[in-house]
């Protein structure tokens, strides 16, 4: 049954899409009002930030590539005062969540437009959620300015995220999306766009296990993390996000890997609770059961199963267990510390979301 009462608030971006869709990248510096751009990003990805400025040549002022992981506080001071020191008048962040989340954090206290070309999954560039690392705490927030005015997705620079990164990304994708389903504030708008995002990763991602070159494909899974992405940056989060947050802060553990790891359990923990959604996610992977499906999704596509595999140590189950219930939130079923160390313990096994949840 649809709610029949709710808010939709559009979050107002731009959006060029389609392989090769770089090409329009001055077209779209100019349409910002902007003049001279600064390009954001990370070690690895130097050599695409670089061909990002020789293609916007005069209107380049200059390349900063050091974004990192959880986009420390003195790392984005750096990047903030050469934005200023160059005159820049965009940012424009080439590369995964990392790379983005720097730009937003130059966003954040300089209203500097920024113009994001995502190569992950992750949904960053649809969100006005930021998160910033001060003396190894990150802290999030929320607020528009730091949302980019323009996002370009060109399938093309997706080509070299590796296979099993490909994997994990799209998975974290499908998270934001199967939340937003079974969301406090969900609605028929942004349910929508999550069953078809879930869909088109779900179709997607063992194609380019099988073909990783395969554009079509590339350009399937960049259009399901658009949708995962929308979803993320409309409605709350809830379980899920949070045991990431906390496993991925507390004990520095891969982002996209834990999401994969833990979906298929904090799903098989809201299974009672969330009929409708979890009907919805099963439909969207076309598979019984919204668990299940996640799970063999990710293990018919080579991902690790268990936090274990991840480097995530026995005596944390306990540590991540009390954390995650420390704070209450919002979740479909009530936060139980018992079963909650059951989910965890599960996920650090990597086994089977139905047997471990019955
Ligand atoms: P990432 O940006 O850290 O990238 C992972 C690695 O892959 C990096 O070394 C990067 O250089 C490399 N890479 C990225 N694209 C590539 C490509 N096409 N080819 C080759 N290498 C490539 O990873 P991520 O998962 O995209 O982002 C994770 C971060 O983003 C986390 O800190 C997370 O909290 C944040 N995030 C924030 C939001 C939000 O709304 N604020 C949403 C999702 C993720």
């Amino acid at each position: 049954m649809q709610k029949r009462e709710f808010v939709y608030q559009a979050r107002a971006a731009r959006v060029v899409f389609g392989p090769g869709s770089l090409q329009h990248l001055e077209r779209e510096v100019l349409e910002l009002k902007s003049q001279r751009a600064l390009i954001l990003c990370s070690p690895e990805q130097k050599e695409t930030g670089e061909a990002v400025a020789a293609r916007l040549s005069a209107r380049a002022a200059g390349v900063f590539d050091r974004a990192v992981m959880h986009v420390p506080l003195e790392l984005a001071k750096e990047a903030r005062a050469l934005a200023r020191e160059l005159n820049a008048d965009c940012a424009i962040a080439v590369g995964g969540g990392s790379t983005i989340g720097l730009g937003k954090a130059i966003a954040l206290e300089s209203d500097l437009p920024i113009l994001a070309v995502p190569t992950t999954y992750a949904g960053s560039e649809m969100t006005p959620i930021y998160g910033i690392t001060d003396a190894g705490l990150k802290k999030t927030g929320t607020d528009l300015r730091v949302l980019p005015k323009t996002v370009i997705y060109d399938a093309e620079l997706t080509m070299s995220l590796p296979v099993a990164l490909s994997v994990t990304s799209g998975i974290n994708a499908i998270a934001h999306a199967a939340e937003a389903l079974y969301s406090r504030d969900a609605n028929p708008v942004t349910s929508l766009m999550a069953e078809e995002g879930i869909a088109a990763l779900a179709r997607a991602l063992p194609v380019i296990v099988a073909h990783s070159q395969d554009v079509d494909a590339r350009a399937d899974a960049q259009y399901g993390a658009w949708l995962c992405g929308t979803v993320l940056g409309s409605v709350g989060m809830a379980l899920h996000h949070k045991l990431c947050h906390t496993l991925g802060g507390s004990f520095n553990l891969p982002h996209a890997q834990t999401h994969t790891i833990v979906l298929p359990h904090a799903l098989a923990y809201n299974r009672q609770a969330a009929p409708e959604a979890m009907k919805r996610i099963a439909r969207a992977l076309g598979s019984d059961d919204a668990a299940t499906g996640i799970y063999e999704l990710a293990k018919r596509c080579g991902a690790p199963l268990g936090l274990k595999d991840i480097g995530m140590s026995a005596e944390d189950v306990l540590k991540a267990a009390d954390i995650a219930s420390s704070n209450p939130y919002w979740n479909p079923r009530p936060i139980e510390r018992d079963a909650l160390l059951e989910l965890l313990q599960n996920a650090f096994d990597g086994v089977t979301p139905s047997a471990a949840s019955a």
